[in-house]
């Protein structure tokens, strides 16, 4: 793969921001490792390469067929109605529930003994759900609700940690028709208080508390400040720790007290395709957080598809896992619907990986036969710095596919993943998607694609994504620019909620016609896609266009370093220099200056002297979204000796400190 943002073949503009052509940075990084499926995977494989040319001679009669993998009270005769973009419509004469869908149909089927959740708390404790349990749960649930006063067209705000009452709660919701609006766990009084009434929500689903690190931390004390500010009409509260929790008579409820009384009979309503499943707010990245609308049919559709064909989820055999938060995307789409829609039995942990030590993981894999993995680079990278040594120490030949998500996989994260969890057989699908694709739109297919370290490679079957450039002409092969969606899709957001104009704004007014999705991108010579990090973050030094991931990718590409984060600084001659704060492995000494201007010639030699960072800062820790990417600007404020902007989304608000009180003067 070739470094900077690639050729256009135009003259560049340099203005920041802009992912223009760069010669002197072309072909510098070279990728060309090449890893072809396991031959009894592409065998079997649920999905082929006859998907790519089916979709390519009929998009919308592909997706139609993708629909059929669902069940319909009222099959829908229009596929996609595209009258009024950039507003969709699919499958919009189609009635269906959601919750029927993800757990009703499989114990019709006779799949109810199969279990659909194995939880494995924080502290050791453990659960086994079957379907047929689920099915009474999400009843039982649905009742409550209903008896709350929740009804169709309602929102429920979910504040609880990843425990199955999570997922209850959702199938619950989809079930009586009422939209959700998961908030992460770890997110603070005021994000919740934001969230709730942006969505005016009208009740909260909550617990005591969870496991983390070790011991319980309390959620419901962040509601109730939140529900000093916003109201609410009740809190439904889940005992999970059994820690004390402040009481408001007459609007709190235990969950064991309303959900434990209900009957688990219940009969699911077939709802329109198009009504709202849930809200999600973007993770806050780049800014103030926006409420993603997801609706019903084509969001499921998309999702089922997405999880059977990506991860060739087998049901009968396979144990799935996916680690992510459920108040991520990744959580809604690849924990509770895609994967429950298609019958799988898969793994819910509640905590962090090195509770109560760093093979927490790979235990867990061992111990349910897990065959699917699928995280993100942040937890990957945390693994290499723990050790090679930690993973062998597990079985973990289980394992047959392996996936990833979130941020650009280093190329050397990638190897590092695929050899020492994945016993250098498993591929890795690497796939990019958003909070707003509500479902996976470039990745490679397990049995189809020879992968490369560090490439999503190509849009799904029946998606269609290319690169531009500013004037929205699609690049060539080898060139780079913005990434875009040029086709509509099934799980598509419908708009950000209550503001149809910022949808419009952000997402479709960059190009004509095209959905922008923020991340720049190139195109190798085979047209396979490569992820450059997020356009906001692209760098622009002495008038050259460096992206950040690439960067970092350089940086982790030497043996002493297992992550790194790169930023842009203001700089008086070169308009912005490089900074990059770096996390050393094991041994790595971060008192040694060698090392530091060793680090420096590495990215030299391995970029380009353009690329070359002015500062290297070893640090401890990076500041990370609860979700576990990267908050570049807040590192942008530590290098420009700003004042650090808004940090309630970051996992751990200390990191900041601990990084500002580490820095040596700017030179
Ligand atoms: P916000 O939009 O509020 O700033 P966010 O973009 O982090 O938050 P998500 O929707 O969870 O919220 O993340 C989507 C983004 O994550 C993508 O736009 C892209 O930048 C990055 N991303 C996700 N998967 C990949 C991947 N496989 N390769 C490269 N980047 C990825
Ligand atoms: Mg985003």
């Amino acid at each position: 793969m070739s470094c900077g943002l690639g050729h256009n073949g135009r003259p560049a503009k340099h203005r920041k921001g802009d992912v223009v052509s760069n010669e002197s940075l072309a072909n510098l990084l070279k990728e060309e490792r090449r890893f072809a499926p396991p031959a009894d995977l592409a065998e079997n494989a649920n999905v082929t390469a006859e998907a790519y040319e089916q979709a390519k001679a009929d998009r919308l009669g592909f997706w139609a067929e993708q629909a059929r993998r669902l069940t319909w009270e009222t099959e829908p005769t229009e596929t996609l109605d595209w009258s009024n973009p950039p507003f969709a419509k699919w499958f919009k004469d189609g009635k269906l529930n959601v919750a029927y869908n993800c757990v009703d149909r499989h114990v019709e089927a006779g799949n109810g003994d199969r279990v659909a959740i194995h939880f494995e708390g924080e502290p050791g404790d453990s659960r086994a759900i079957t379907y047929a349990e689920l099915k009474d749960e999400v009843s039982r649930a649905a009742n409550a609700l209903t008896e709350l006063g929740v009804q169709q067209g309602d929102r429920v705000a979910v504040y609880l940690p990843m425990i199955p009452e999570a997922v209850i709660s959702m199938l619950a919701c989809a079930r009586i028709g009422a939209a959700h609006s998961v908030v992460f766990g770890g997110f603070s009084a005021d994000a919740i208080a934001k969230r709730i009434e942006d969505a005016d929500a009208k009740v909260v689903i909550t617990s005591d508390g969870g496991y983390r690190r070790g011991k319980p931390s309390a959620l419901k004390p962040a509601v109730d400040e939140a529900l000093t500010r916003v109201s609410v009409e009740k809190v439904l509260v889940v005992q999970r720790t059994k820690q004390d929790v402040a009481w408001t008579e007459g609007r709190d409820l235990w969950w064991h007290d309303v959900v434990g009384r209900q009957s688990v009979e219940h009969t699911p309503q077939a709802f329109d395709a198009e009504q709202p499943l849930f809200i999600l707010y973007t993770s806050g990245t780049t800014g103030k957080p926006k409420g993603i609308l997801h609706t019903s049919g084509g969001y499921l559709t998309q999702a089922s598809y997405t999880h059977h064909a990506v991860f060739d989820l087998k049901p009968e055999t396979d144990v799935y896992w996916c680690t992510a938060d459920i108040g991520w995307v990744t959580g809604h789409s690849y924990i509770t619907y895609g994967p429950l829609s298609n019958g799988a039995t898969q793994v819910i942990y509640e905590g962090t990986p090195d509770t109560p030590h760093q093979g927490r993981f790979w235990e867990i894999v061992q111990k349910y036969g897990v065959t699917i993995l699928y995280t993100a680079p942040t937890a990957i990278r945390t693994f290499m710095k723990w050790g090679d040594d930690i993973p062998a120490k597990f079985d973990l030949s289980s394992l047959r596919v392996l996936g990833s998500v979130g941020e650009p996989i280093n190329p050397e994260a990638w190897i590092w993943y695929r050899k020492n969890i994945g016993g250098d057989t498993c591929p890795i699908v690497d796939t990019w998607w958003q909070t707003e694709t509500g479902a996976i739109m470039i990745s490679p297919l397990p049995g189809v694609t020879e992968t490369k370290p560090g490439s999503a490679q190509r849009a799904l079957p029946g998606i269609a994504a290319t690169v531009v450039d500013d004037e929205a002409r699609e690049v060539p092969d080898g060139g780079g620019g913005y990434l875009v969606l040029t086709e509509p899709w099934p799980s598509m957001l419908r708009t950000i909620w209550g503001d149809d104009q910022r949808f419009i704004d952000t997402y479709w007014s960059r190009f004509e016609g095209k959905y922008f999705a923020g991340d720049g991108a190139k195109k190798d010579d085979d047209g396979d896609i490569w992820l450059l990090g997020r356009v906001d973050d692209v760098m622009l030094v002495s008038g050259h266009n460096i992206s950040t991931t690439e960067v970092e990718s350089a940086l982790v590409s030497h043996p002493a370093v297992a992550e790194a984060a790169v930023v842009g600084a203001a700089d008086e001659t070169t308009g912005q220099a490089i900074v990059a704060f770096v996390i050393l492995r094991g041994t790595a000494n971060a008192e040694d200056e060698s090392l530091v201007a060793d680090l420096r010639n590495h990215v030299g030699s391995v970029l380009g002297p353009i690329a070359k960072p002015k500062r290297v800062l070893p640090v401890a820790e990076l500041p990370k979204t609860r979700s576990g990417k990267i908050m570049r600007r807040l590192l942008r404020d530590v290098a420009e000796n700003r004042a650090v902007g808004d940090v309630t989304t970051l996992a751990d608000s200390s990191v900041m400190d601990l990084i500002q009180t580490k820095l040596p003067a700017a030179p």
